[in-house]
């Protein structure tokens, strides 16, 4: 069965490939066990390019959006980075193969999602990414400044805690609209302001609260 999932999952990096520039983006999915972050009864689709159902009315993104932002975010090894939207765990995941699992710090609002998440990335060795219960639109101050963050639900707008968090040169990611969404990819600059970048129309779940 590991042997299907694994040869399900390489096929995954394939598909996604075209998309992606850095080939550390690819090698952090080939690492990330997806099957294991989605409900039992969707495993045989985890590889699929698909959004999945992850419970309490929330999905996990397709793997090309995971892999898209990743490559957007661009970050490097050490950097820290500030998740909104922690779901069932998969894209912190993706964020920790790349930066390290100690830099990784994910908000999440549902006390139930957040406790399975926090559960998982522990048992599958993750164990070093933070998961506080919480409105992600405050950001997380405690650990500030970061050096990228994104969101993984849609935000009317860029929160004003996050961009706050983010130190300057630092890049943020998220689907930005009320109907319609757009990704967008921002660079905050030395003095604040915002530098945007839009990356075409994507479909995620609504911010909550
Ligand atoms: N990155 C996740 C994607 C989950 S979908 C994964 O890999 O599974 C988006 C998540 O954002 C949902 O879990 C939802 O509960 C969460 N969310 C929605 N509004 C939020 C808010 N205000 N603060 C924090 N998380 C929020």
């Amino acid at each position: 069965m590991s042997d299907s999932y694994e040869s399900a999952r390489r096929r995954m990096v394939e598909t996604v490939a075209p998309r992606v520039d850095d080939d550390r983006v690819l090698e952090a999915l080939e690492s990330v066990p997806r099957h294991a972050f989605v409900p039992p009864d969707r495993r045989d689709s985890a590889y699929a390019d698909c959004p999945l159902p992850i419970g309490d009315g929330q999905t996990i993104s397709a793997p090309h959006m995971v892999a898209v932002m990743a490559d957007l975010l661009a970050v490097e090894p050490g950097d820290t980075v500030l998740e909104i939207g922690t779901g069932c765990g998969y894209h912190a995941a993706v964020t920790a193969e790349l930066v390290g699992d100690e830099h990784v710090y994910s908000v999440e609002y549902g006390e139930t999602l957040a406790r399975r998440a926090r559960d998982r990335l522990t048992e599958l060795g993750y164990d070093g990414v933070s998961v506080r219960v919480g409105d992600g639109r405050e950001g997380w101050a405690e650990h500030a400044p970061y050096d990228a963050a994104y969101v993984t639900c849609a935000t009317p707008a860029l929160p004003a805690a996050v961009v706050e968090q983010v130190r300057p040169g630092g890049q943020l990611i998220a689907p930005v609209g009320t109907g319609q969404q757009t990704l967008v990819d921002a660079t905050k600059q030395a003095d604040g302001s915002i530098e945007r970048t839009e990356r075409g129309g994507v479909r995620f779940v609504r911010l909550r609260g």
